[in-house]
């Protein structure tokens, strides 16, 4: 453990060196089958995607922010719309709503884990509340039970920003699986994270999917055929042959994680001043593959100047504030839970390319600084 010196938030580089000679084949393969668009291993990346889940279809895209976008045009979502999401997330997930003409209203979280709050939603439904998105933030997801249950008294559709929780579940049903379609990231500190941009759209709904995958393609029906405006949307062959390898070993990733997850866990649960997310072995309904371990603290940012004193970077998500106070994105509002959550929330590393000493010398460092 001594001679750890630096602790990155996540290790880019080891992504591609930890099996590196795997990559290099997959690349020798796929680039000199001249395989580079629309070709069979996306095709084979997007079956078994859809088998992991259980769901009737995955579609490729090019990253997670066009595939929610996708998915709001399919599901018939416009100008003059509004849809509901919660404060605490990426900007993208704000962005989707707003390129596709409709207004983006962010609602508040839970204080003990930052999910969207199911009981803050009704306050924010008007007559032209279309859609809620909940965020399956963090690995984790939803109380699915009582936001399904406000959608279906307001007659409203579901669509999932599930960018962070692929194999994440509620009562054993997959996140991206319960609304209308989700949408996943393949960033590269995802926890499946290709080399690149990458993304996925699923849903069980054929008519979505016949939509998705139009848009994602131009419009083009086949060779001759176009079916209606589209974009450019796909997800590289070669990034999906990535992927392919990676969903392989996918559970291991997972596994790792959660034991990471249950270290922090049992080292730090004596110490008062930090509020740690529910722990992976202690979830009830949920099954969380923590994409990020996010705790809390009276003394954050003492202890994140620490921890970068001893070479361990930290994390606030989104630049240190909800989505709502991003003042040039005229959403400002009062969202009370969100914005203290903000005043004590970070990020420690967590990932599946972390040592063991890496782990271990978070623990003891964040242990020293509590002096116990
Ligand atoms: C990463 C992320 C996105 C965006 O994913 P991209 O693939 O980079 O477009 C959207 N929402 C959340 C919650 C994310 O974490």
């Amino acid at each position: 453990m001594k001679d750890i010196n630096q602790v990155p938030f996540f290790p880019y580089s080891r992504l591609f060196t930890n099996h590196q000679e795997k990559y290099l084949e997959i690349i020798n393969d796929v680039l000199s089958r001249g395989a580079f668009i629309l070709q069979k291993d996306l095709s084979d990346f997007e079956t078994k995607l859809a088998d992991f889940l259980g769901v009737k279809h995955a579609i490729g895209v090019s990253d997670c922010t066009n595939g929610l976008f996708a998915g709001l045009l399919a599901a018939g979502i416009s100008s003059g719309d509004e849809v509901i999401f919660p404060s605490h997330t990426f900007v993208a997930s704000a962005g989707a709503i707003k390129l596709a003409g409709a207004k983006p209203i962010p609602c508040d979280i839970n204080l003990n884990d930052g999910m969207m709050n199911p009981a803050d939603i009704e306050r924010h439904i008007t007559q032209h509340t279309k859609a809620i998105m909940p965020v399956q933030l963090n690995g984790r997801t939803c109380n699915m039970d009582a936001i399904a249950s406000v959608a279906e008294e307001y007659g409203l559709i579901i669509v999932e920003d599930s960018a962070q929780a692929l194999g994440s579940s509620y009562k054993g049903k997959n996140a991206g699986t319960f609304g209308l379609f989700g949408a996943f990231s393949f960033y590269p500190a995802k926890t499946l994270g290709c080399f690149g941009d990458g993304g996925a759209v699923v849903t069980n709904d054929d008519l979505i999917a016949d939509s998705v995958r139009l848009f994602r393609n131009h419009g083009r029906a086949n060779e001759t055929d176009i079916s209606g405006w589209g974009g450019n949307s796909r997800l590289d062959n070669v990034q999906a042959a990535f992927l392919n390898f990676q969903l392989l070993r996918y559970e291991t990733t997972i596994e790792r994680r959660r034991e990471i997850a249950s270290k922090y866990q049992s080292s730090f649960s004596a110490i008062s001043d930090l509020k740690l997310p529910p722990g992976p072995d202690n979830s009830g309904d949920n099954f969380d593959i923590f994409q990020n371990y996010e705790l809390k603290s009276n003394h954050r940012d003492e202890l994140r100047s620490y921890l970068s004193e001893q070479g361990i970077e930290t994390m606030i998500q989104w630049g240190g504030k909800a989505v709502h106070q991003h003042q040039n994105l005229g959403l400002s509002m009062a969202l009370p839970g969100v914005e203290s959550y903000f005043k004590e929330c970070m990020l420690l590393p967590m990932n599946s390319l972390m040592t063991n000493n890496e782990v271990d010398y978070v623990c003891e460092s964040i242990k020293t600084f509590y002096d116990i």
